[in-house]
């Protein structure tokens, strides 16, 4: 059990969920780190009294260091900042809940230093997976699965002969809707989740369903298991949160209200269980459960997810880069919402060819994602 936390992201819906749950477990909260919402870190500071804390953008940095003169902590900042926090921080597990590709090197550093790593940040997975658990496996460290879908399998998993994981995806704002009834969509009607309340960016990845493509590649890697045996299925309700079928046909799910402090409890408490701030799941309330599947033609990054693995390589973090600048200039109006995957896909079959990627050819690959994401967007 997690005795010492540090929480990277802590100002982002993960991170804040992270830190109710440290606060109702009494756990120590040893490092926060965030980009520049220096308000908020300032009040996680007061109350979680940190020895240590990130900020990514130095001008924040310095404001923060003003504003925080009278408490002690020791404020670190830049681009490698939450790096940093993961490397040097006297914590016993890292929660990476940063957003997007940033997240890889934080993972790194956690894993490096023999910290447990508690991962909501499914890209490291996604555009580095077969190095980061390779390391995972050679420094002999404990990697907890925070996405609410990885949680729920692995509360399920019991070492015996698994067929296939199956996850469920809530379906986004726009299931059941044609590919021609896409067309028009706004920010606004996509920052409109049916179930869970998250950032933007995942929110957006959920409707193009894109998140459940990343979701598959993480399972994949997180599990050892080839993407062809991990399905899944549409479960508007968002109750069962994902489940595992047995060699026998028993499928094991896990249910509950859909609330990520669950999974972040889970992943600080393992191999325990406690009481915690998530509430009962009232089943008379229950109506009915559903599923159906996924709608491959609307929703195309869905299954051009696996595509991009089999492609191995750096064809797994351009899709990642090349969707998360697509998302950015959805939310900016502009490019439209089926522009999305048009754009992803053309350019992740556009991936250079590298066997065997470094850090750097990962990181050079999200860059040239992102330039030729605004390149064609500008066209
Ligand atoms: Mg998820």
């Amino acid at each position: 059990m997690t005795k010492k936390l540090a929480v990277l992201g802590s100002t982002g819906s993960v991170g804040k969920s992270a830190l109710q749950v440290c606060r109702s477990l009494g756990i120590r909260v040893e490092a926060i780190s965030a980009n520049s919402d220096i308000t908020t870190l300032e009040e996680q500071i007061r109350e979680f009294k940190p020895a240590l804390c990130a900020v990514a953008n130095e001008k924040a940095a310095s404001d923060l260091k003003i504003r925080v003169a009278d408490t002690g902590v020791r404020i670190v900042s830049g681009k490698y900042a939450s790096e940093t926090v993961a490397a040097e921080s006297d914590c016993d597990t890292v929660l990476n809940s940063v957003s997007g590709v940033a997240g890889l090197r934080p993972t790194l550093a956690a894993v490096e230093s023999g910290k447990t790593l508690a991962l909501a940040n499914k890209e490291s997975l996604v555009t580095y997976g077969t190095h980061v658990m390779s390391r995972v496996r050679e420094k002999g460290v404990s990697i907890l699965p925070v996405d609410s879908e990885h949680s729920a399998i692995f509360q399920c998993l019991s070492g015996q002969r698994v067929r296939r994981l199956i996850l469920t995806a809530s379906g986004g704002p726009f299931y059941g809707k044609t590919r021609d009834q896409l067309e028009g969509i706004t920010p606004r009607d996509a920052l409109n989740h049916p179930t869970w309340n998250m950032g933007s960016r995942i929110t957006i990845d959920s409707a193009t369903m894109m998140n459940k493509g990343f979701e598959v590649i993480e399972a994949a890697h997180l599990f050892g298991i080839a993407p062809t045996s991990v399905d899944v299925v549409v479960h508007r309700e968002s109750i069962i949160h994902s489940m595992v079928e047995y060699i026998d046909n028993a499928i094991i799910a896990e249910m509950g209200v859909p609330d990520m402090k669950l999974c972040i409890q889970y992943a600080l408490t393992y191999p325990e269980r406690v009481a915690g701030p998530v509430k009962q799941l009232d089943l008379k309330t229950l109506t009915s459960f559903t599923f159906g599947l996924p709608d491959d033609r609307a929703f195309p990054l869905l299954p051009f997810a696996r595509r991009a693995y089999a492609m191995g390589g750096v064809a797994p973090a351009v899709m990642n880069g090349a969707d998360e600048e697509a998302v950015a200039l959805f939310l900016s109006e502009k490019i439209t919402f089926t522009d999305i995957s048009d754009l992803v896909i053309r350019v992740t079959e556009e991936s250079p060819e590298v066997k065997t990627p470094s850090l750097s050819d990962i990181e050079a690959a999200d860059k040239w994602a992102r330039l030729r994401i605004r390149e064609l967007a500008d066209k």
